[in-house]
């Protein structure tokens, strides 16, 4: 089934357009990697799925119409954003960071823990002191206390050492495998990417230049639209 849409979606900053009739969809347990070269338009689609920017077109999830709702109402419907940069509250401990983003479902504490050990070891631990991979994992732990029914990914292992980078990847490949959760991904890697994502989305100048499964991404077109 269909979670999410967008059809025909145009977005501009001011004067300056930046998607131009975006259309793409994720079904529920799907995971879709969104690729493309820098200011293609990625974190635009991005804000406009989270309502953080107007947009013009079509957004749907789960049968329910976003174009007009909030960001907030948004995450209520279950969109969950780890955005770009890591964003936690600093001077909150671990688990204080995990709890002030819970919303009832099936995630709690221990099972972020289960998936992110090192965040159970420091639980107690303020956010600042957490190394840049530990942040990101936190982040993506908040994320899930949202118990959302889609996880948005935006260059979630970006400046990270490789060794945290595989263990941020691994985390994300048994998420899937364990709960099914649709995914949206977006990063650079595409190594990286197809551990997890059943299809791929390549996005050039706001709009859609190729999609399909991922492992029929060949090298012509991710040269062609990814630049690896
Ligand atoms: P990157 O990989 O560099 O993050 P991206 O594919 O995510 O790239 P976007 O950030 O969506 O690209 O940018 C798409 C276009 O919109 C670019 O031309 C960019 O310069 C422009 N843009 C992005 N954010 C803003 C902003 N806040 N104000 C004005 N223009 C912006």
């Amino acid at each position: 089934m269909t979670l999410l849409t967008l059809e025909n979606v145009t977005a501009s900053y001011g004067t300056s357009q930046a998607l131009f009739g975006m259309t793409l969809s994720i079904d529920q347990s799907e995971a879709v990697a969104m690729m493309g070269r820098n200011g293609m338009g990625k974190t635009t689609t991005v804000k406009t799925i989270c309502r953080m920017l107007p947009a013009e077109g079509q957004i749907g999830f789960d049968g329910r119409d976003l174009t007009r709702l909030s960001s907030h109402q948004a995450a209520r419907l279950g969109i969950g954003l780890v955005p770009e940069g890591r964003r936690c509250f600093r001077d909150l401990t671990v688990e204080e960071n995990l709890l002030v983003a819970a919303r009832p479902g099936h995630w709690d504490l221990a099972r972020i823990f289960a998936l992110f050990p090192r965040l159970g070891e420091r639980k107690k631990q303020r956010a600042s002191t957490l190394s840049g991979g530990e942040q990101q994992m936190l982040a993506i732990g908040r994320a899930l206390m949202t118990n959302p029914r889609l996880l948005i990914l935006d260059e979630a292992t970006e400046g990270l050492a490789p060794l945290i980078r595989a263990e941020i990847w691994e985390a994300v490949a048994r998420l899937k495998a364990e709960t099914g959760l649709a995914l949206l991904v977006i990063d650079k890697t595409l190594k990286e990417l197809r551990q997890v994502a059943d299809r791929a989305i390549l996005i050039t100048r706001g709009q859609v230049a190729w999609e399909g499964a991922m492992a029929d991404l060949d090298a012509e077109t991710s040269e062609r639209y990814i630049g690896v």
